[in-house]
């Protein structure tokens, strides 16, 4: 019965959606599993613009982070784990704008935001505009963890941050020329033209570098986060998606949990990551509803089977179509960026509209990828 389930919702999923490129269909098991999906940004990434030793250096990295994540789930480790420690080998790396090598403010300053979230209890933990804390990822989790709230900002961030024994570290750690050269290119820009920079600062010819990782573990709970130090030359204590649970992050073990990247503004507007993670669930009992109407009828007039959500295998075309559709209406906005997602029935994948997007994916059954450009 399974299998003929499998049939006729891939056959309503194909009438209904174009098949996607990113998604991998999910295991037919589901106990023991466990699976890992990271990003480093999404931009004007081309192979024209990149050199063979940068490329071979930037999946490396991937590489890294995954492995990183992937020994926590491997052990049966949690999926909070397993984003933390694939996000701090990318923060502690110049090429991505998190942590070490994130880009600076207007006045020449870092300001870094990230956040954290559980699918199982929907926890989270969130900072904004901090400027010492070394890895911020460990700040969101420990506002999560040691807080009663969600977000801390600023100021009042950084103190909770040293009051919880996080390593600290000067501004110069963050620092890195082709950070400090991008900051001034943007303000020589800016003085010639306003319009076209504040295009180039919020539009789709920026360059993103933002970090995340999404992670679904032995134990079915998934857990998201995202870290960054925001667009180039922002100012007026300007806050992205990356640190608000909805936008640049969600996890919710009945439906996804996601990480987003890109021009923050539209993430906001879109709620991009609670949106995908909302249109999954409900989507799920419509195409429950779906195959159950397809179950041939008995004499009596009641359906020979009862569709039962445990045994109802979601094509990975439907969830791709869906965060698709999502980036799509970012995108007619005027924004521009991608995502990673991880789902609890064990699909993963990515959507993005740039030209290409630092990312990987690992997962029990030994699948492990990393890729940069849109074509791979
Ligand atoms: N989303 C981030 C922000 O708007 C930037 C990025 O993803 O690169 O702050």
């Amino acid at each position: 019965m399974r299998v003929l389930i499998r049939n006729i919702c891939v056959f309503i999923a194909a009438l209904a959606m174009p098949v996607a490129a990113h998604a991998e269909e999910p295991p037919e098991v589901l106990e023991g599993y466990w699976s890992l999906v990271i990003h480093g940004g999404a931009g004007t990434i081309s192979r024209d613009k990149i050199t063979e030793e940068k490329d071979a250096e930037l999946r490396a990295k991937l590489t890294e982070a995954l492995d990183a994540g992937e020994a926590i789930l491997a052990d049966g480790g949690s999926a909070t784990d397993a984003v933390i420690a694939a996000i701090m080998v990318l923060e502690d790396d110049p090429n991505f704008n998190a942590g070490k090598g994130a880009v600076l403010t207007w006045e020449e300053s870092f300001s870094l935001d990230s956040s954290i979230m559980e699918g199982r209890t929907r926890n989270s933990g969130a900072a904004a505009g901090v400027s010492a804390t070394k890895n911020p990822i460990l700040l969101a989790r420990a506002v999560m963890d040691n807080s009663r709230h969600v977000l801390l900002s600023g100021e009042g961030a950084d103190v909770f941050s040293r009051e919880q024994g996080l390593e600290q570290v000067d501004q110069d750690y963050f620092s890195t020329p082709s950070r400090v050269e991008a900051l001034e290119r943007f303000k020589q820009r800016m003085s010639k033209d306003t319009q076209s920079a504040q295009h180039d600062a919020l539009g789709r010819d920026a360059r993103f570098g933002t970090v995340g990782a999404v992670a679904l573990d032995q134990s079915g709970n998934i857990a998201a986060g995202t870290s960054t130090g925001g667009m180039t030359g922002k100012r007026w204590g300007r806050i992205g998606d990356s640190p608000i649970i909805g936008a640049g992050t969600y996890a919710d073990n009945r439906s996804c949990g996601i990480s987003g990247t890109g021009t923050g503004e539209y993430f906001i507007r879109v709620g991009v990551a609670q949106e995908f993670c909302t249109r999954v669930r409900l989507r799920f009992h419509e195409m429950m509803k779906e195959a159950q109407a397809e179950v041939p009828l008995r004499e009596d007039g009641f359906p020979s089977y009862i569709v039962h959500a445990s045994e109802f295998l979601y094509p990975a075309a439907e969830v791709q179509a869906i965060a698709d559709e999502v980036i799509g209406e970012m995108g007619a906005l005027g924004g521009s960026g991608g995502v990673i997602y991880l789902t609890p029935w064990g699909h993963s994948g990515y959507s993005f509209d740039t030209p290409g997007m630092y990312r990987g994916r690992a997962d029990s059954s030994g699948r492990k990828s990393v890729a940069v450009f849109a074509d791979e």
